[in-house]
Order: C-alpha cells, then structure tokens, then sequence
C-alpha cells in the first residue's frame, strides 16, 4: 500500500526532532572549532613571527657589526648599522621572504629604509611611513607589539614590531615581519574543510536513516488510522495490515487491541445477545452474498425456516427463563449441525434461518433429517425439569431470485408443515 504523507504528518515531527538538534550540534561544533582553530593559528603566526624577527635581528648582528644610528646629511636621513647604510642592502630581507613567505621592512624612524612590501606599481615601498598607531606604540613608546590586523600598502597582515635602539637607548627606527592575512585563513579555511564536509555528510546519512525509520513508523501509524477509519464508517469486515501486527512494539499491541475491538464490535452488531447465532440482519447479508455467488459462479445453496413446536406452551408450562435456555440449547445444537454445511441466523422469536451453501436440495434435506431427528431425541435440562422439544421446517433450493423470495418459499413450506401436523420438514424446489 503507497501511503501519501500529509502535511500534518507525525513523520515531519519525527524528523524535526531528530535532525534539528543534530543540525544544531554541527553548527555549534563548527563554529566552536573554527573559533578555537582560528585562535591558535594566531597565536602560532605571532609566535612564528616573533621569533622569525628574532633571528632577523641576529642576522643584522651578525652580518653589520656595531649598533644602530641615523645619520644627517643636510635633507639626507639614513639609518645605519656600525658603519653601514642599511638603505640599499635588500639581500638579507629578501631572501629570507622568499624562504619563509614573510614580509620585512626595517624602519628608520617611522619610515620604511629597507622592506621586502611593494606598492600597486611594483616599485618597493621604501619611503612610506607606518601608520599612527603602530607609531605611537611601537617606536614611541619603546615595545614590542603583535597585530592580528594592520593595513600596509592595501594589504592586511598579521604583523609584529620591534623597536630598534641605538647604543645610547634612543628608539631610532623600528623592524617589522608580517603575513599577508588571506594566507592565514587559506590555512585556517583549509583545515576546517574536512571538518565541515564530514558534518555535512554525518547530517546527511543521519536524515537519512532518520527518514527511513520515521517514514516506516509513519506507514505503521496511518495503516492503523485507516484500518479505524474503515471500522468507524460501520465496514466492520475490514482486514487490517498484517505487517503492523507483526511488530513487538507499541504499535503492534495497538493493532492487536483494535483487532480484539473489531471482533467485540462485530460479535455486539451482528451477533444475537441469548443464542449467540447470527442476528436477522448479518443472517441476510451473509444470505445475500451466497445468493451473488449463485449468480457470478453458479454455486448451489438451500435455504430453510425452522421454527419451534408449541414454544409458547414451554414459556406458559416451565417458565420465561427455561424457555430461553431452551432456545439456546436448540440453538447451539442448529449451530454445530451447521458447522461445515453452511449457516444459521435467528430469524424471529423462535424460528431459524439455515443457509446451505454448496449443496443441493436433496443433501440439504438429508443433513436435515439428521438435525430434526437430533432435536427430536434432545433432553433439556432445566433444574428438576427436563422436556423435549420438535421443531419444523421449509427448505427450499436456492435460485437467482431475490432473497426475500427465496426465503418466503421455504416460509410457505414451513407453515404447510405447522399446519399438517408439525415436527417435519417441508420440501421442494422455489418457484421461479
Ligand atoms: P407453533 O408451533 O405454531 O410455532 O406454536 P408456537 O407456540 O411456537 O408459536 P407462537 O408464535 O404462538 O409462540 C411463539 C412463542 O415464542 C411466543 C413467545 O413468547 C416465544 N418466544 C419468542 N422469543 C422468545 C425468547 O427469546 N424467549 C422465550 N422464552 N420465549 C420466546
Ligand atoms: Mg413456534
Ligand atoms: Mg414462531
């Protein structure tokens, strides 16, 4: 059975309570390891980059001995190590970008003498001034400091200066080594990507296991529902999914609860409370439906009225109450008679309808010599009492007529056999 899921459907609840929280914890555990990863990385790139100025400025020492001063010339500024211009010398600085990615500038004063950073027209940026704040901080007030942001030449970079000082004490310029940012996070996005993508694909199976399950639990659910549904509208014959009544689960004991339900419904509609027979209306259903099978397939059947013999002189004699138990003791007799041969319903009061299926008149009316010689040798019990009772009976064979005919004719014999003498059976075929 294809079962279309509802807007409403529980199904969107089962899976918006399964997979919302594990949306949730993805994100949190992607933010969160993106905050803590983003955090180190900078504290591993100032790290890198404090001690990368470290050995710049043992290399200086090493290379150009002496300490640090400017020199003036008239309008000429130069910054000097011992007895060499730093302004021109650019090996050192650029070899050790080109080993390590890192920009350096070295600063007299607040202005660049020797740096690895170009400007937009490629030409090296000796000449431009650090901004103010790193001014303020750095070469003014004498420490080391480390920027997760500062902006040279339209370029964001982590960076960290120095303060270089002559022999003397005086803060005479400053040393920079920097990474462009965008390189940073290329690292950072880089070891996040897994991350994510393995979230991605967790959420994804987890939907659609989550999914399945629900989906399958929600099929249980609406087959239930339908199976309710049916049965409220009075279809009472209606089977219900054997898969539902196969699980262990919650479901499952629902299901055979409703089964249990349907028979008491089905016992309360059609059954008779005293005798436990067929009532008059499902005895005419079923009827129909043997008289349809007749029609479509040709089936033979038989249809007999019994009533009992002088019943209202057992009520009269022994009593209301012992007339009940005798009609269903006759009736339970009927009834085990029948077992096999076909059915039987209480018609009225007293009478009886036995439906025949598959069979002929003659090896209905046999069966039926059986049951009436049965009831003739019954006992009934009832306290000190005991009694026999007779009964009679119309049988008539089955045609494509209404059922209101057919059972008129075997009506028409029985009362031929109340009025000739009663305890018999009444025969022949209905007239067409
Ligand atoms: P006949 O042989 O002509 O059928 O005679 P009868 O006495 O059986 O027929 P009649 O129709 O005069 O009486 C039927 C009686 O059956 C009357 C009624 O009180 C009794 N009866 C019908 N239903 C019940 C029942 O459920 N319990 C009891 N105890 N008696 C019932
Ligand atoms: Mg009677
Ligand atoms: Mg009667």
């Amino acid at each position: 059975m294809k079962i279309k899921l509802r807007e409403s459907s529980f199904f969107w609840v089962l899976l918006k309570m399964n997979v919302l929280p594990l949306i949730l914890l993805t994100l949190v555990i992607t933010i969160f390891s993106s905050i803590r990863f983003a955090s180190s990385m900078n504290v591993e790139t100032k790290n890198g980059l404090v001690n990368l100025c470290h050995a710049v400025v043992i290399l200086y020492d090493t290379v150009y001995e002496g300490g640090y001063h400017i020199e003036e010339e008239g309008e000429d500024i130069r910054l000097l190590k011992g007895e060499h211009v730093l302004s021109d010398h650019f090996t050192i600085i650029d070899s050790i970008r080109e080993e390590t990615g890192v920009d350096i500038t070295i600063f007299r004063q607040d202005t660049r003498a020797v740096t690895t950073i170009r400007t937009d027209s490629g030409d090296r940026a000796v000449g431009t001034k650090a901004n103010q704040t790193v001014v303020e901080e750095v070469l003014r007030g004498g420490q080391p400091h480390f920027y997760s942001s500062t902006m040279v030449e339209g370029v964001r970079y982590f960076s960290y200066y120095e303060p270089l000082f002559s022999p003397d004490g005086v803060c005479v310029g400053m040393i920079f080594v920097g990474k462009p940012s965008a390189q940073v996070e290329k690292l950072v996005f880089d070891s996040l990507i897994p991350i994510i993508v393995f979230g991605m694909i967790t959420m994804a199976i987890v939907c659609f296991v989550t999914g399945r399950f629900s989906k399958k639990l929600v099929v249980a659910i609406t087959k239930t529902e339908l199976f309710m549904e049916t049965i409220s509208e009075g279809e009472l014959h209606t089977e219900f999914d054997a898969d539902v009544l196969e699980r262990k689960d919650e479901l499952g004991d629902m299901g055979r609860y409703l089964l249990k339900m349907q028979k008491s419904l089905q016992e309360l509609v059609e059954q008779d409370i005293l005798t436990g027979l067929y009532n008059r209306r499902s005895g005419e259903n079923l009827l129909k439906q043997v008289c349809e099978d007749y029609r479509n397939k040709g089936i033979p059947f038989c249809v007999a009225i019994g009533d009992i013999d002088h019943f209202k002189n057992v009520n009269d004699t022994y009593g209301h109450d012992c007339g009940d138990v005798a009609l269903s003791e006759i009736s339970a007799l009927i009834r085990k008679h029948m077992q096999g041969h076909g059915f039987v319903a209480r018609w009225g009061g007293e009478e009886m309808l036995l439906v025949y299926e598959n069979m002929h008149l003659d090896t209905a009316v046999s069966y039926m010599t059986e049951l009436l010689e049965a009831i003739r040798v019954k006992r009934i019990l009832y306290g000190e009492l005991e009694f026999g009772i007779t009964m009679t009976f119309g049988v008539t064979e089955g045609n494509d007529r209404k059922v209101e005919h057919i059972v008129r004719d075997a009506d028409e014999k029985l009362y031929e056999g109340k009025d000739s003498g009663r305890n018999k059976i009444v025969y022949g075929t209905a007239v067409s």
